[in-house]
């Protein structure tokens, strides 16, 4: 059987590698390059992690696996029907299509938005890098994990980091977490503007409704867009993201969505960690066993910095510490979440043990 992957990035990657000892497998991507860890790039930014560090998969890993890379080629066009998908100068026959296009970062719609940097490809990060060269004042907009990230890492070897954020809460964390992640980040030096509107940006800083903030570096970090278009113009049913059931199915035959593109019953996908999880899913659907996702269940981590933080299941309900570094939250005397500062290894603990709850609600 041939599969098309369309897109390189965690999704796609993962699925390319459980099943190519079982199919054929072409992944199509538009970036000229290997898959590489986009987690790592605010680490790449500051130094920390080298450009090998990033790219652990080199051409020749693709043809050792029998895994056909066409990088730097952009699918334009699918006929699912015919079961074709169409680039520049080629078509290629599918058996089963993977749309796994990922999402793109999402704009701000304000004057001098030009002078604002995106981060989410590696030329993304080498532009940013490039700029770091020549200031060390950094304003960062939105105060979501990824301007997070960057703000960590930058201020860890010595940038001067200004946040502009809209809400004083942080990642849907309540307000006792969200200070944490506050200081932590202070005490690296980094100064936070919350509950700010911005009215304009030029050269060198930004405008606020709350006052200028100085900087000539500016990264926008205000959330992802789902990269829907393609199977929007090809007829497949699409609404934030493409539209799936637990199986990850498209409206169209053989047609499957997973990761950043992809959406359940309004639930998006937006981390690398999920994107796997559900290429790893969708591998083992496509090895003919039974299986279904559990869109219900999330869990992140993330490292701001030398913080390392874990996002488990659901945590907006009423929370307890149980000691210095986790805070647990309940539903009816139920654990339906955690937060885990510091301790990876708890995490993964808490995550089994809350999963277990989900997959067994009534503890039977
Ligand atoms: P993507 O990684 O976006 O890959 C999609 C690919 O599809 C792209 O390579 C694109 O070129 C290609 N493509 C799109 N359209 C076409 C087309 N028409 N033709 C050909 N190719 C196409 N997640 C975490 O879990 N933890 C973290 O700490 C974390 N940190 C992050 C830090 C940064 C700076 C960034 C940018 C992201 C971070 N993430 C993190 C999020 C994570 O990287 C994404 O959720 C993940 O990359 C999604 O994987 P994906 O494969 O669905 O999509």
């Amino acid at each position: 059987m041939r599969l098309v992957i369309i897109g390189n990035g965690p999704a796609g990657f993962e699925l390319a590698k459980r099943v190519c000892d079982h199919h054929e497998v072409i992944i199509i991507d538009e970036a000229e390059l290997p898959f590489y860890f986009k987690p790592m790039l605010s680490n790449y930014i500051a130094g920390f992690s080298r450009k090998e560090d990033l790219f652990q998969y080199d051409l020749t890993w693709y043809e050792k696996n029998n895994i056909h890379l066409l990088a730097g080629t952009r699918v334009n066009k699918i006929d699912f029907l015919a079961k074709k998908v169409f680039t520049a100068d080629a078509k290629y026959n599918f058996d089963v299509l993977i749309l796994a296009t990922g999402a793109r970062p999402r704009e701000l719609a304000v004057e001098g938005k030009e002078f604002l940097s995106m981060l989410r490809t590696f030329r993304d990060a080498e532009n940013i890098k490039k700029q770091l060269e020549t200031s060390d004042e950094v304003v960062i907009i939105g105060t979501g994990f990824i301007g997070l990230e960057v703000s960590g890492n930058l201020s860890k070897v010595g940038y001067k980091i200004k946040m502009i954020g809209k809400s004083e809460n942080f990642l849907g964390l309540d307000q006792e977490l969200s200070n944490i992640i506050k200081k932590q980040l202070e005490q690296n030096g980094v100064e936070f503007h919350l509950t700010a509107n911005i009215e304009k940006i030029d050269e060198t800083g930004i405008l606020t409704d709350k006052g200028y903030v100085k900087g000539k570096v500016k990264i926008c970090a205000i959330g992802a867009v789902p990269n829907k278009e393609l199977a929007e113009a090809s007829g497949i049913n699409v609404d934030r993201g493409v539209l799936i059931d637990e199986t990850f199915r498209t409206s169209a035959q053989d047609v499957y969505a997973i990761g950043d593109c992809s959406e359940f019953q309004g639930i998006l996908c937006g981390t690398a960690k999920t994107a796997s999880e559900h290429a790893k899913v969708l591998a083992d659907i496509l090895r003919g066993n039974e299986s279904s996702f559990d869109f219900g269940f999330r869990s992140s981590i993330f490292k701001f910095g030398d913080f390392p933080i874990s996002i488990i299941g659901e945590t907006t309900q009423e929370g307890k510490w149980i000691d210095d570094n986790t805070k647990i939250f309940y539903q009816q005397s139920k654990i339906v979440g955690a937060v885990v500062l510091q301790d990876i290894r708890k995490a993964v603990e808490m995550e089994q043990r809350i999963k277990k709850q989900y997959s067994n609600p009534n503890g039977k």
